[in-house]
């Protein structure tokens, strides 16, 4: 699938012409994957372009830079700013915004410390990842043959490029399977989440998902679907989950800011539930694009307004 292209991309503080935005190829995050970055969602809404959970965003970038020693020299005022004047130079409405900080040029080994630092934001049209079909119908998925790494390995709550190697591989394998998706087990065998979403499971009108164990991304999605499902009363617990959970689930979805809220039809071939997208799936997902798209009041101060 195909970047859909738009005007600029914001470079440090300049907005440069799309395909002027360079990196040298020796830069240490093109040797060592040494980038961190952020995916984040405008949303079309009757007030114009609105900016998903923007703050939760910008503060998962910054811990991202402390975690991995990267300087950050922009504060989340002036990356607001940025990300709102992208969205409105380029004419977007509901696009995607991709923050970016890289170690540029100047190391020639792994010693990563003097090497400079470059901020970078791109934003373009992307619909939703799993696509409409999947979104209403859900998806069909394995259980990876590859895992996460341990814990103390690589440090999951940094959202860093080079995590992604793991998941790619993941997603390779699943798509050449003939599956939507792959979802990851842990180093210890327990489910983890998939390639770039968490995971809920639904069973007796209880929500699971997988605690914050080392092996997963801290979702800010997965964090407004716990915040909304707690808002229907319904019982919500992070925990361990073996893998035999996901297949005698009553429904299972993924959830990510790309994903949004994506239900999961089917697992290694076994059907989840009635083999179709769950009731209460949709029905979240539903309560979750009603505020993203702005139909209903921003009860929880979900929304940052571009203009
Ligand atoms: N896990 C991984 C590995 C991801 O890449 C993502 C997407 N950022 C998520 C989970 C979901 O996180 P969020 O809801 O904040 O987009």
């Amino acid at each position: 699938m195909a970047i859909t292209e738009s005007k600029y991309i914001w470079k440090d503080g300049d907005f440069v012409a799309w395909w002027d935005a360079k990196v040298h190829i020796l830069s240490t995050a093109v040797q060592f994957g040494s980038s961190v970055f952020e995916g984040i969602r405008s949303y079309a809404t009757p007030q114009g372009p609105a900016i998903f959970r923007l703050p939760e965003h910008l503060r998962r970038l910054q811990d991202s830079c402390k975690i991995y020693r990267f300087d950050l020299p922009w504060t989340p005022a002036q990356l607001t700013d940025a990300v709102r004047e992208l969205v409105r130079r380029n004419e977007l409405t509901a696009c995607y915004v991709r923050p970016m900080v890289l170690r540029g040029y100047g190391s020639p080994g792994l010693d990563p410390i003097g090497t400079t630092s470059e901020t970078w934001i791109a934003a373009w049209t992307w619909g939703t990842y799993l696509g409409p079909d999947g979104m209403a119908e859900g998806v069909d998925v394995c259980v990876s043959s590859w895992q996460r790494a341990r814990a103390n390995t690589y440090p999951t709550l940094a959202k860093s490029a080079g995590h992604y190697n793991n998941g790619q591989l993941m997603k390779a394998e699943a798509t050449t399977d003939g599956y939507a998706e792959a979802i990851a087990l842990g180093p210890d065998g327990l489910v983890s989440e998939g390639t770039g979403m968490n995971l809920f499971i639904i069973r007796d009108g209880v929500l699971y998902t997988p605690p914050v164990d080392g092996s997963i991304l801290q979702g800010i999605t997965r964090d407004s679907v716990l915040t909304l499902a707690r808002e229907m009363n319904i019982t919500c617990r992070e925990q361990a989950i073996p893998r035999e959970m996901l297949y005698t689930a009553d429904e299972l979805f993924f959830t990510g800011t790309a994903t949004e809220v994506a239900p999961i039809r089917s697992v290694d071939r076994i059907p989840i539930g009635k083999g179709k997208a769950g009731e209460l799936t949709l029905e979240l997902q539903k309560r979750f694009l009603d505020i993203a798209e702005g139909r209903v009041e921003d009860r929880f101060g979900w929304l940052t307004q571009v203009i």
